[in-house]
């Protein structure tokens, strides 16, 4: 597994007066279809917050439930303390100015210049003409676009679009970065340089940000937590680098299938529920529990004990995140079974995927 972009620290940030975002039992049905069905989310200040689910899990609701565009139907809704759920319009507008929006397909005004799509939250808010582009400049700065300021979007790349649909996010100086499937659209290369851009945001604004995506990549990019939400509930949350060495719901492993070692599909293929001349095992540790030389001491304890035949190690958010597959000879009939406990033993998870019936 290749180090996606540069990992978070693993530590938890110092929890904050407040959460910034604070859900509780949020619920939202279209007729019969409850796209959101009983959410219950915090995310502290300074954190970056992952929401990842399939097309059809709820994401975009939850998305416009947070800013305010759709009313759930019972739950709260707190941002930065304030139950916005009962809220009037003009009760929610300087809500919504606490938070920017940074969307997929960048939503630019190609008739304003760069410096003009970046300011023009603070021409809404009348702020003065030289104040605004001032703010403007300091902000394509930030994002790596000074010398684009004249420019019209339609002569940028993607990732340039973003940068400034990212700066044009900040202008108002939000609480909260919403960032709904901002590098969907782009290629992986300007996707991670995108990543990068939003973790060096939070870093040196100290800028909260909530992630929507359908993508792990993105996860494992840049997000401190995660929730996996399907059919509008949340199915697994915690530490990113937790979830992806512990996915526990099939909805988690199947999002996970595109970047953690899967059993090479010609093994998997021979595999029989019984019978066979080994046993193939899938080991996976995370955490500080995977410090150590696992397999070179399963191999003193128990010499010709397995074989290895698929597996790596990534490091996310500076913990190591193993998987490996390993085949263990049936000939000793016990040999399985005390290869699963010393591994077990040293806080592996160990699962049987069946028996090679064809190694030679
Ligand atoms: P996602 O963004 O994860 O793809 P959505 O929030 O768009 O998911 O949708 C969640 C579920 O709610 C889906 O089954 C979708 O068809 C349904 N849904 C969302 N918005 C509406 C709407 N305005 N009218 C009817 N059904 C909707």
């Amino acid at each position: 597994m290749n180090s996606f972009v540069s990992a978070s620290t693993v530590e938890a940030k110092p929890a904050a007066a407040e959460d910034v975002v604070r859900l509780v039992n949020v619920k939202r049905s279209f007729g019969d279809t409850a796209a959101l069905d009983g959410i219950s989310l915090s995310v502290r200040k300074g954190e970056i917050f992952g929401i990842i689910g399939r097309s059809g899990a709820g994401k975009s609701t939850l998305i416009r439930c947070l800013n305010g565009l759709e009313r759930p139907d019972s739950g709260e809704i707190r941002i930065e303390g304030r139950d916005i759920v009962g809220l009037a319009e003009n009760e929610l507008q300087p809500v919504r100015r606490r938070i920017g929006m940074v969307f997929q397909h960048f939503n630019l005004l190609s008739a304003k210049t760069v410096e003009e799509n970046v300011a023009l939250p603070l021409k809404i808010e009348g702020i003065a003409k030289s104040e605004r582009l001032a703010r403007a400049r300091e902000l394509l700065d930030l994002v790596g676009l000074a010398d684009k300021a004249k420019a019209y979007p339609a002569s940028l790349s993607g990732g340039q679009k973003q940068r400034v649909g990212i700066a044009r996010a900040l202008a108002a100086r939000p609480a909260l970065l919403l960032s709904d499937e901002a590098t969907s659209a782009l290629d992986p290369e300007t996707t991670r340089s995108i990543l990068a851009l939003l973790k060096d945001i939070n870093g040196k604004l100290g800028l909260t940000i909530v992630l929507i995506t359908h993508e792990m990549e993105v996860i494992r990019g840049i997000a401190d937590r995660v929730a996996v939400i399907d059919a509008g509930r949340i199915v697994e949350e915690g530490q990113v680098w937790s979830i992806f060495g512990n996915p526990e719901s099939a909805i988690t492993k199947s999002l996970l299938a595109g970047i953690r070692p899967q059993l090479p599909e010609h093994v998997a293929a021979r595999l029989s529920s019984a019978g066979g001349t080994e046993a193939i095992l899938s080991v996976d540790l995370a955490g500080p529990q995977a410090q150590g030389a696992l397999f070179a001491d399963l191999s003193a304890a128990h010499p010709h004990s397995f074989r290895l035949v698929h597996g790596g190690i990534d490091h996310i958010q500076s913990q190591p995140v193993a998987r490996f597959f390993i085949a263990v000879p049936t000939r000793d009939p016990g040999l399985k079974d005390e290869v699963e406990q010393f591994l077990t033993a040293r806080s592996a998870r160990v699962e049987v995927l069946g028996y090679d019936t064809d190694h030679v």
